[in-house]
């Protein structure tokens, strides 16, 4: 990770979190926040080592970082997360909700838990971040929330029924907050990825997918991550709230 120059760290002094940042879209996102002059709170539930590579490459590049275990879907755990963040660095400006999960099968096999697990971390995870973030974003009467959504969630795809409902979950949560927020200048907006390389993606038969992206390639963490930083920066992005921004090759549009 390269620091920008002082004139381009528009994020100085700013205190960001993104959860799911130990690997993939996450952690692109949590090296782009830093090298924009935040301090970044690295979230992870398992992958403990990765999360701790991920801090040690932003302090070798002069920014700071720390790694925080907490599973997103479990209300005490998030609660702990933001407040442990409050008390560290005084703020949290930026929460970026990225965590996630798959457990890809059609319909009719299909099982609640399958169900569950995703609409408990993709979808209440998102609420319960936003929840304890917002108590303090309204107070500071400024914040960012930037929620990684999905094409799935606007377009639907076989074999991903828990997932799709919980992204478009997702989008219509994001509208409502930007709402509820906006009048004390915090902003809501999320982010729909298409197929983008990372572990979540690997796998997956290409030449199918590959018809469907009219750019013709899969997407890089770094280029979700740079319209993270953009919805991040201040003034730049200060006047858009509520809105879905697609990165995905051309898959959607509106
Ligand atoms: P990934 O490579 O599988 O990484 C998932 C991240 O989420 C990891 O850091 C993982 O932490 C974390 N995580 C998993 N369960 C968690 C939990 N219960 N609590 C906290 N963190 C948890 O996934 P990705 O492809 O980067 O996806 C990131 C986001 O982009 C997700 O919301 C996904 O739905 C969305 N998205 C991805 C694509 C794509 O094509 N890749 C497309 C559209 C949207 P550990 O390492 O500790 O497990």
């Amino acid at each position: 990770m390269e620091r920008l120059p002082e004139s381009l760290q528009y994020l100085a002094g700013k205190v960001a979190i993104v959860t799911g940042a130990s690997r993939g879209i996450g952690k692109a996102i949590a090296l782009h926040l830093a090298a924009s002059g935040a301090k970044v709170v690295v979230n992870y539930a398992q992958s403990s080592p990765a999360a701790e590579a991920v801090v040690a490459e932003i302090v070798a590049a002069g920014g700071e970082a720390v790694a925080k275990q907490a599973d997103i879907a479990q209300g005490d755990q998030v609660e702990d997360l933001i407040d442990s963040t409050k008390k560290t660095w005084g703020s949290v400006d930026v929460l970026v909700n990225n965590a996630g999960i798959t457990r890809d099968t059609l319909l009719l096999r299909m099982k609640p838990e399958d169900w569950q697990a995703v609409i408990d971390l993709n979808l209440t995870g998102v609420f319960l971040t936003t929840r304890a973030v917002s108590k303090i974003m309204l107070k500071q009467r400024s914040g960012r929330i930037i929620n990684i959504a999905s094409v799935a969630g606007q377009m639907g795809n076989p074999g991903q029924a828990n997932y799709s409902a919980a992204k478009a979950g997702v989008i219509g949560f994001t509208k409502t907050v930007a709402k509820e927020l906006a009048s004390r200048g915090v902003t809501v907006n999320a982010v729909a990825p298409g197929f983008i390389e990372t572990d979540m993606t690997h796998g997956l038969n290409s030449d199918e997918i590959l018809k469907f992206i009219p750019l013709g390639r899969y997407g890089q963490p770094d280029e979700i991550a740079g319209m993270v930083r953009f919805l991040a920066a201040d003034p730049a992005a200060a006047y858009i709230t509520g809105q879905v921004f697609n990165v995905d090759g051309g898959m959607v549009m509106a």
